[in-house]
């Protein structure tokens, strides 16, 4: 094959560093390879591009390995006054040139992608004075007529239009919620008032989403200033109130670029100062800084950037000269392809609308989701409910678990308590499940009884697995009649689902049952219908993947090959994720089950590997993948037949899983999904006939199926969804973990379309 004929491709990252960059650039590298593209390094952003020499460095597929656990960039990343002028890029063309390279993935902000594009546009030009000069001959220039360019968006500001989700912002909302979790608890034992200033300097998601995560009593962000001048006296008050309620702490997040009405900034030692004269308290400000930018990705920023980088490839392989730039983002949980420079142009809009003080346009061309969520923290923060408007339907609304314990499921109470108190209801909480509903324990929350419960991983209302028949249907429905409960709330799993469809079929039976029923997917097996992602995967995911890095790291100096097991039941998610985002080699997922010769084929491959240098091998299979090819019998014949040339050691990793406090996504998921449940009983109470449903993210959306359509949905013998949205990645997960093809290997390619949140 001669230079000409081979598809080559350059990659860099820029502009400011981002967790999950290494995770695209891994994936960028191994898709070009699978295509067999060439595929180039640019070392240091556009400052290696106009460098050159040994800042373009053509990639391997082992010089990849083992970079998706790092924080930052390990390709580096830089600002380039030269890429600036014209000047710098002519060098930049003819750096290019020399590899021969015509097609760019660049992944940083809204600068750097106005650069790419700036380029693509002046390529033409540049090349036709290169071959003036002599410097690129005529036949190099004829070859390359167009640069074709894909941009990935690396911020951790979510502030681009185009997609949902910038590399990044996950991480950084993890960073900002640990640190927020750890100052509330310093804050309570003090009595303290504490402000939090946050990143953002157009863009408050962070802050918003920060606060909404934490139980944060107050934000203040650039799109949505105070309404009133006199937001002082508000914000004071409402934090007095707060203190007179019980509250111990009292947090305060404000994005960096803070600003009123007038656009005055407000900043963070303003608030303090305020707080401190007014409340007559201490006041402390902590500034969290680049700890935001820093750290080891979340699993989510792993498993997008990876699912972005190998479009970002897909799209390139097909790409002709005058195909339109494009950027490739994730909206409404698919992989989605949108004209670069208007994704550009929509997001300096927001910048521009806010700089001319138009905050209603900033605050609508961010999208419902962010308003939904602004108008959630307003009536959350709040220390008391609202009084009751006139007119105003009061209902008892009982709210109880049933299934696993997931984390969120506190979360979910909190925002359910407090929004419907605020509607003027009577909140019951239900201990330990329906055991709780049969036997009457139950007791109202009020609103300072769930303070705290945002961040709380775990159940506070306690959990069971129960799914009540026979006689405890006569319980459950006398309890129903004397405590009055006129609609029930279920936060759970599998069992959960289960219960409920009991209930709402003996509602003829049982005239008891005849109330408005909603059920909210908790669950950390990801196994429920009518919902993409359930609260607690994404915790889950996340400490599976935090495990594993350890397990790695453990691993450093022999050569050795773990077998993990994780769970899931009959459902294969966490187990297909958790590979996608720490490049297991091979996943095991009971959807598929293992056969004898696929385990004959996988040791083949490690044996193959190890032979040729390989220091670690991973294997993730789902606790329930196979009956007979248990997690120790494969580590068994894995440690048998490797012999000298590497030793396994098998992993499980149990209930673990479960534990922990909840991620940020799943908070504000949780936060999002119960206020939607609270505002579906408040419609259906009353009616003639009621309604049972269960909630979900749909492609994004929120949901509602009725229960009667729960038998038809789901694969009741195996206890999933019929339907499975993620299936649709595990080819993509093949490639990027195999070891590097062989000429003449040949494999299923993917199609990256239609992927998703991960
Ligand atoms: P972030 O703002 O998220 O940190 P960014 O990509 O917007 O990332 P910038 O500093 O604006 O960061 O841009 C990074 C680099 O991209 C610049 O240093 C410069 O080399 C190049 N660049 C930015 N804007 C342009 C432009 N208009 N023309 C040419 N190159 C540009
Ligand atoms: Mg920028």
């Amino acid at each position: 094959m001669t230079a000409s004929d081979t598809t080559r491709l350059g990659i860099l990252t820029s502009g400011g560093d981002a967790p999950g960059m290494n995770a695209a650039v891994r994936a960028v590298v191994r898709a070009a390879l699978d295509q067999g593209m060439d595929v180039y390094a640019i070392y240091e952003g556009y400052q290696g591009m106009v460098d050159g020499g040994d800042r373009i460095r053509k990639m391997s597929w082992n010089a990849v390995g083992g970079i998706m656990q790092r924080g930052g960039t390990v390709i580096g990343t830089a600002r380039c006054a030269t890429f600036r002028t014209r000047a710098g890029r002519l060098q930049a063309a003819r750096n290019l040139l020399q590899h021969e390279i015509d097609r760019l993935i660049v992944i940083g902000g809204d600068g750097s992608l106005t650069g790419a594009d700036l380029f693509r546009r002046e390529w033409p030009g540049l090349l036709a004075e290169l071959v003036e000069r002599g410097e690129v001959s005529q036949a190099v220039a004829a070859r390359h007529p167009q640069l074709m360019i894909v941009g990935l968006v690396g911020s951790i500001d979510n502030d681009m239009a185009g997609t949902d989700m910038t590399i990044g912002a996950d991480t950084a909302l993890h960073r900002i919620t640990q640190a927020v979790d750890a100052i509330s608890s310093t804050a309570a034992s003090h009595q303290r008032t504490f402000v939090i200033e946050v990143m953002g300097r157009n863009c408050g998601y962070l802050a918003l989403m920060g606060a909404l995560a934490t139980g944060a009593d107050w934000v203040l962000i650039p799109e949505c200033p105070p309404d009133t001048d006199d937001w002082h006296d508000r914000m004071c008050q409402m934090l007095r109130a707060g203190r007179q309620a019980g509250r111990r702490d009292s947090i305060v997040i404000v994005a960096e670029g803070a600003r009123d009405r007038q656009g005055n900034p407000i900043s963070s030692e303003y608030v303090r100062q305020m707080l401190e004269e007014r409340l007559g308290e201490d006041a402390r400000v902590t500034i969290l800084g680049h700890v935001q930018r820093g750290g080891a990705p979340s699993a989510f920023d792993r498993t997008m950037s990876t699912l972005l980088g190998y479009a970002a490839v897909e799209e390139l392989a097909s790409a002709t000269p005058d195909s339109e730039p494009l950027l490739i983002g994730m909206r409404n949980n698919r992989i989605t392809r949108a004209p670069l420079m208007r994704c550009v142009e929509q997001s300096r809009a927001v910048a521009d609308a806010i700089a001319a003080h138009d905050y209603d346009r900033a605050i609508e061309l961010r999208g419902g989701s962010f308003r939904e969520a602004y108008e959630a923290l307003r009536t959350l923060v709040r220390t008391l409910p609202r009084p009751y408007g006139a007119g105003q339907q009061q209902l008892r609304l009982a709210v109880l678990h049933a299934g696993g314990p997931a984390p969120g499921m506190n979360t979910a109470v909190r925002a359910a308590v407090r929004l419907g108190l605020d509607r003027g209801h009577t909140m019951l909480g239900v201990q330990n499940g329906f055991q709780g509903l049969i036997d009457g324990d139950i007791r109202a929350l009020d609103w300072m009884s769930v303070s705290g419960w945002a961040s709380m991983g775990g159940a506070e209302l306690g959990t069971s697995r129960k799914v009540p028949g026979g006689s405890d249907l006569y319980a459950i429905a006398r309890t129903i009649e004397a405590q009055h409960i006129q609609g029930l709330f279920i936060i759970g799993g599998w069992s959960g689902y289960q219960a409920a469809h009991r209930l709402y079929r003996e509602r003829d039976n049982f005239p008891a049952f005849n109330i408005p029923i909603i059920c909210l997917p908790a669950s950390i097996n990801n196994n429920l219908p009518g919902s993409e992602l359930s609260i607690g995967a994404d915790t889950a995911l996340n400490n599976i993947v935090e495990v594993i890095d350890k397990i790695k790291q453990s691993a450093v100096a022999t050569r050795r090959c773990f077998v993990v097991e994780v769970m899931g039941r009959m459902c294969g998610y966490l187990a297909l994720m958790s590979s996608l985002a720490t490049g297991a080699e091979r996943v095991y997922l009971p959807e598929e089950g293992i056969m004898l010769r696929d385990l004959e084929a996988d040791l083949s491959h490690l044996v193959d590997g190890f032979q040729q240098g390989k220091r670690l091998g991973l294997m993730i299979r789902n606790e329930q993948a196979s009956a007979v090819y248990t997690t120790e019998f494969i580590s068994a014949l894995f440690e048998e037949e490797g012999k000298d040339l590497f030793e396994v050691r098998q992993a499980i990793l149990g209930h673990l899983q479960q534990g922990g406090d909840p991620s940020p996504f799943d908070r504000i998921q949780a936060t999002r999904l119960a206020a939607r449940c609270v505002d579906f009983l408040t419609a259906e109470a009353g009616k003639t006939s009621s309604a049972g449903a269960f909630i979900g993210l749909q492609a994004g959306h929120v949901k509602f199926s009725s229960l009667e359509d729960l038998p038809r949905m789901v694969d009741e013998a195996h206890q999933r969804p019929k339907e499975q949205w993620w299936m649709e990645l595990r080819p993509i997960a093949r490639v990027l973990a195999q070891p590097a093809p062989r000429s003449g290997q040949e494999h299923d390619r993917p199609q990256a379309t239609e992927n998703a949140r991960t």
